[in-house]
């Protein structure tokens, strides 16, 4: 088989070579924060050199960083402080979110996966609210949320906001200040850092959710013995992201694959056959009307199940998701999706594509070639069925 390509960089990155530097030659290291003696003492330097750069990441100073490990642990963690009290959350947040608490109440969003204003005002006009938790940039569309306007509409009501940034880190800037978010939740292994680590980034308002009770790590605010070599991946990963944010051209590039690659598809299907009954009509992309990061494209065909495609690829050695990868294993349709109004159907025939730093434009090529195969083997075999 040729060689495989990873299109799937939402799910997971992978591992940024200079991250696997660093990681490895900590990993030799009998390394617990806590001793006192100099092996500890240098592992302490190594997590305070990363605190710091995942504070720079997010406009925050180090103190307000606490390493933890992943997104799924900060987003309980921001939750379950909050369970019993009223908690408003947009329909697509991640299920780490909207499965954390049971006192939580959905913000519709709109058909381009926005969340929408004025339901929100709505619902805090109703009654007060302790926290609006809202995200970013959305895994599946990747959709930007107008955190900003979400923030203030929040604090004129009196509500604390929890922000999951996973997606959002080293591909839009983020200023936890600016954004006024009192909870931001980053996950290293999207932005090409280890799995198993992360943080919960701590605004202003002065509290400090704590999930993990024990030993005194993380200034007494999460029990557990640090993990000094994901840490210290996490921090070369965020210093190396922040460059490229710096750097535009880099972000420019990967906008250009992805605009090529939806403009490609949707020639590839005006080609052929217009979609007859049973047949593979064109390309539907969601959120394609707002504001959307660079590296995700989401796409329904309709009359098509994403699972077969995504398999079809998989066959030919491309790796892309349907839907959440998160959810992947039970065929559920996108929540997502159903909450921006698809009904079950289209939202079950939707694909991701969604690329990183190692994406080439030969990966694209390669891409379009096997899907231009793949959709003639459908069109072929219905119509032979519809005879
Ligand atoms: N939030 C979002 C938006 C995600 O995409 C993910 C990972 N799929 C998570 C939270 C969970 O992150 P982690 O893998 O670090 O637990």
């Amino acid at each position: 088989m040729s060689k495989r390509i990873y299109m799937d960089y939402n799910a997971t990155t992978p591992l940024r070579p200079e991250v696997r530097e660093v990681m490895l030659r900590v990993m030799d290291g009998p390394y617990n924060a806590s001793s006192v003696h100099s092996f500890g003492r240098e592992a302490r330097g190594i997590i305070e050199d990363a605190r710091e750069n995942v504070a720079a990441l997010t406009g925050a100073q180090a103190s307000q960083i606490i390493f933890n490990s992943g997104a799924t642990e900060g987003n309980n963690t921001v939750l379950q402080h909050f369970a019993g009290q009223r908690v408003l959350a947009s329909s697509i947040e991640h299920p780490s979110v909207l499965g954390a608490s049971d006192s939580i109440e959905r913000i519709p969003v709109t058909t381009d996966g926005i969340v929408n204003l004025e339901a929100l005002e709505k619902l805090l006009k109703k009654e007060p609210a302790a926290l609006v938790s809202v995200m970013l940039v959305n895994n599946e569309t990747g959709a930007i949320q107008p955190i900003a306007e979400i923030s203030a509409l929040a604090k004129t009501h009196g509500a604390l906001v929890h922000c999951d940034g996973v997606q959002a880190a080293g591909r839009i800037p983020i200023d936890i200040n600016t954004m006024r978010i009192d909870f931001l939740t980053l996950s290293a292994h999207k932005i090409g850092g280890p799995q198993g680590v992360g943080a919960l980034v701590l605004g202003l308002c002065g509290i400090t959710p704590k999930l993990l009770h024990g030993g005194g790590q993380e200034k007494n605010t999460r029990a557990g013995t640090e993990n000094v070599a994901g840490i210290a991946g996490f921090g070369v990963a965020a210093e190396l992201v922040l460059q490229d944010l710096e750097h535009p051209d880099k972000l420019k590039k990967l906008e250009h694959l992805r605009n090529y690659l939806e403009l490609e598809l949707c020639k590839m299907q005006e080609g052929g056959q217009e979609g007859g009954k049973g047949e593979p009509s064109n390309p539907v992309f969601h959120a394609a009307n707002a504001p959307r990061i660079a590296n995700t494209s989401m796409f329904s065909l309709p009359g098509t199940r994403a699972e077969n495609l995504l398999m079809a690829l998989d066959l030919e050695g491309i790796a892309v998701s349907n839907g959440s990868a998160c959810s992947s294993g039970t065929v559920k349709p996108s929540h997502v999706l159903q909450a921006m109004g698809l009904d079950e159907e289209d939202a079950s025939s939707a694909l991701r594509i969604s690329l990183g730093w190692a994406t080439k434009s030969s990966d694209i090529e390669r891409f379009l070639e096997v899907w231009a195969k793949i959709y003639n083997h459908i069109s072929n075999k219905d119509e032979k069925t519809n005879a």
